[in-house]
């Protein structure tokens, strides 16, 4: 049998998406970004006794090391699989920054 085109099994996630911090404070640098599942962590929400924070889907920037949530509709599926976001994630500075 001859694949004339590659059905959606197996074929990897990836998005597009700029930079903007949206939901964490904006201000992100505007680096586009090509991203994928494994760079994503889920963000289970949380109830504060003052406010809700609900649950996201974010990637942290590799240029600026800010966060951006993802619009819901870019959410990938079997997002709930995605490694939980973690303060000690979302605090560590990427990598290639200098210091
Ligand atoms: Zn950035």
């Amino acid at each position: 049998m001859k694949i004339l085109e590659l059905g959606r099994v197996g074929e990897k996630w990836t998005i597009q998406h700029r930079c903007t911090a949206w939901g964490n404070g904006y201000g992100g640098c505007n680096a586009l970004l090509e991203i994928e599942y494994d760079d994503l962590r889920f963000y289970e929400g949380q109830e504060f006794p003052w406010r809700v924070s609900k649950p996201a889907v974010c990637f942290k920037c590799p240029c600026c090391g800010k966060t951006t949530d993802l619009d819901i509709n870019d959410w990938p599926p079997e997002y709930t699989n995605l490694p939980k976001w973690t303060s000690e994630w979302s605090a560590t500075r990427p990598s290639s920054e200098a210091y």
